[in-house]
């Protein structure tokens, strides 16, 4: 660890998250801070689901307190719990940063989706115009989902172990997105632009594939959202393929500064 200088000044920020210890939001943050001369410090605030709206409301009174980014199991809680929350935060039912104002109120938005268009666009590729196969119907993939019809993309394909979530996205997506063709998808992502793991396998070496592996074509990107491992059995199967392979860890790393934005800790 480094040496910071922490006096009267500076403000706090957190992340909240149950369990705590693996988060690596606290050093990408407060590298960031010290890049852009911030005096701000991002610590982890350790807090299980039924201590939630307790610790939101002595957050409230904390006159130097700037906001927080939730992560597992708070970002569908902290919806109902900020006092304001932007549009996209509405549409997906989640929040994953928040914004102390002036006062005490809490602003939130989500911006797991955008982190992973923007990973994207920074690695070189432009969803706008591509076809999308989307494996999952959770958090994250809510998230992506509206991220991707924002950023212009021609159709979405979701597939998901349950069906009836896969049904419920894409009825919210077409609700939202009237000009975008939604369609639920089965396990093959044969066709499609832009093939993406958002479901939670890969992360145990005993997981079954998100996907058909055998559809797999050499045109074809293939994004995961997992970041440990950073090569997940998805991605090693892909490369063998030769298709493009994008790693989960570009979404985060994408959002960091988008976190910082909306804390208003950067302008
Ligand atoms: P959710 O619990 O909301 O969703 C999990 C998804 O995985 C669901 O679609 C679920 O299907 C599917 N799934 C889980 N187990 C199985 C299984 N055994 N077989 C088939 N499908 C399964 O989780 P999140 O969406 O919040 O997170 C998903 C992953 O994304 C996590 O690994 C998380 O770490 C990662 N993530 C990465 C981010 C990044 O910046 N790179 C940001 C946010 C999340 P079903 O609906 O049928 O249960």
């Amino acid at each position: 660890m480094t040496e910071r200088d922490i006096t009267g000044r500076t403000r706090i920020y957190g992340i909240l998250a149950d369990p705590i210890h693996h988060v690596k939001t606290p050093e990408v943050m407060n590298a960031l801070f010290a890049r852009h001369g911030v005096d701000g410090v991002l610590v982890p605030f350790h807090v299980t689901a039924d201590g939630l709206a307790t610790l939101l409301s002595g957050l409230r009174r904390m006159e130097n307190f700037g906001g927080f980014i939730a992560t597992v199991p708070h970002k569908t809680a902290m919806l109902d719990l900020c006092d304001v929350a932007e549009p996209e935060a509405r549409l997906i039912g989640a929040v994953n940063c928040v914004r102390r104002e002036p006062g005490g109120s809490m602003t939130g938005a989500m911006l797991d989706g955008i982190g992973f268009v923007e990973g994207l666009r920074a690695a070189g590729y432009d969803p706008a115009e591509r076809s999308v196969y989307l494996a999952g119907a959770g958090g994250a993939a809510k998230a992506i989902a509206f991220a991707l019809a924002g950023a212009g993309i021609a159709r979405i394909a979701i597939a998901n172990r349950s069906r009836d979530k896969a049904e419920a996205l894409g009825a919210a997506l077409a609700a939202a997105r009237p000009d975008l063709p939604v369609s639920v998808a089965g396990f093959s992502p044969e066709g499609e632009d832009l093939v993406i793991n958002a479901t939670s396998l890969g992360m145990r070496p005993d997981d079954p594939p998100p996907l058909d592996l055998g559809a797999l074509q050499a045109d074809q990107v293939v994004a995961e959202v997992i970041m440990d491992p950073e090569r997940t059995p998805l991605l090693k199967a892909a490369a063998a393929r030769g298709c493009r392979t994008q790693p989960g860890r570009p979404m985060l790393a994408s959002q960091i500064e988008l976190m910082a934005r909306h804390m208003r800790a950067i302008s």
